[in-house]
């Protein structure tokens, strides 16, 4: 087989196209391909469609392929220009890159499949680009993306907020729970951030919203209840967020224990942190004996750990009426229990208690906002904490967004 034969059939080139010329460099592991289309090839204007002549060709340009047995290879063409009566020289494509790139379709593809895999960092030594170049395919997979996306409001939505970099600044995420998708990421946690998303929808498509996961956030509640219809009856504080609430109010009694302890010279609880924040059973296996002995002695902070676990069982209730019993108990020992951090959480709780309540009539699963949770951390790991914010949001779109990502592969080059 000639060269230039099996270089037609490895790019799949189809007419009027085919390979005048295969050029390989060992030495520096490269090989160019220049192709050509049959002098007989019949044209048309890219504005109309219209039949229309060849009138000369471009300036050879040269673009980046798959690699052929680690060797770079580049295709080379000159794009043929036609003559259109009604709109005068026009470029034909080309149709195996995206217009300005310097990357065939099939190219950007792999590279889009490289970046799910890895960060932007290792897909650029995966795939022998620089950082610039492999940034801007994942922006332009997502822009793509973006406007592939049809226009719908979730059935189930969940509203968090996210820490992002430094120094306290938020992004707030508008999730879909069904499809597990992030849909919507916009600057800050105010009133205003979450209305930018509710605007895009009429009344009547919010009206199509049954329950929506929240923390107890103020400004995400008036937001809600300024736009979507009976948001009254929609609004969920789903058990993550009421048991952060709890948690850090753990973390707070904590802190305060284990400072007048360290004054002192007693240091038991050092090092313990964690132990008290995860949930009893994600404690650990090498764990679990130091924590069994610490967490029944007479500690505050053993007390207000045991105050959280237990609130957890509010949610394992089937009956409503039930629920709110066992938490009037619950409320009871906790704002008896002189930890002033857990008497607090405990009233805010209290203020939202109907609805926390809505749970039971929504039973919003918190396994696919869990996993999603998970997925947006990993982002936010691999990104080396991005000084960026829209470096951030192209990030959680690309990875979380549910897009269609990828370029359609057209005609020559397929
Ligand atoms: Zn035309």
């Amino acid at each position: 087989m000639k060269d230039t034969d099996l270089y037609a059939a490895l790019l799949r080139l189809r007419h009027p196209w085919r390979v005048r010329e295969v050029k390989l460099d060992i030495a520096v592991d490269r090989i160019d391909v220049w192709i050509e289309h049959a002098p007989d090839a019949k044209w048309c204007c890219p504005e109309c469609g219209k039949a229309a002549p060849l009138y000369d060709h471009g300036e050879e340009r040269e673009w980046r392929h798959l690699d052929t047995c680690d060797c770079q290879t580049f295709v080379h063409a000159r794009p043929p220009r036609v003559k259109c009566p009604d709109h005068g020289v026009r470029q034909i494509g080309p149709t195996w890159a995206n217009p300005g790139s310097h990357f065939t379709l099939r190219f950007e593809r792999l590279v889009i499949d490289t970046l799910k895999e890895c960060d932007v960092t290792g897909a650029t030594r995966l795939t022998r680009t620089s950082w610039d170049e492999a940034w801007a395919m994942m922006e332009k997979a997502v822009a793509r993306g973006m406007a592939r996306k049809k226009r719908r409001i979730p059935k189930q939505l969940s509203i968090d907020e996210k820490a992002f970099a430094k120094r306290h600044r938020y992004e707030t995420l508008v999730c879909d729970l069904d499809r597990g998708t992030v849909e919507y990421v916009v600057d800050d946690r105010q009133q205003e951030s979450l209305e930018t998303y509710y605007r895009r929808f009429t009344e009547e498509e919010l009206a199509g919203v049954e329950a929506i996961a929240m923390d107890m956030w103020d400004p995400y509640i008036a937001a809600t209840k300024a736009y979507v219809p009976g948001a009254t009856g929609k609004i969920v504080f789903d058990k993550f967020h009421v048991i952060r609430a709890v948690t850090e109010a753990v973390d707070k009694v904590r802190r305060g224990e284990h400072k007048d302890f360290t004054l002192m010279g007693d240091e038991r609880l050092k090092g313990t942190k964690h132990l008290w924040l995860a949930n009893e059973e994600n404690v650990p296996e090498w764990r679990k004996t130091e924590f069994d002995l610490i967490k029944h002695t007479n500690l505050k902070t053993s007390r207000a750990w045991a105050i959280k676990e237990s609130l957890r069982k509010f949610w394992e209730y089937s009956y409503p009426a039930r629920a709110e019993a066992y938490f009037l108990r619950w409320y009871f020992w906790a704002t008896h229990s002189r930890l002033a951090p857990i008497i607090k959480a405990a009233k805010t709780i209290k203020v939202h208690l109907p609805n926390i309540l809505t749970y039971f009539k929504h039973r919003m699963t918190n396994a696919v906002a869990e996993g999603l949770n998970s997925k947006i951390q990993m982002v936010k790991e691999t990104a080396c904490g991005f000084r960026n914010r829209d470096h951030y949001k192209t990030a959680i779109y690309f990875h979380c967004g549910g897009l269609d990502l990828y370029p359609e592969l057209v005609s020559a080059l397929p």
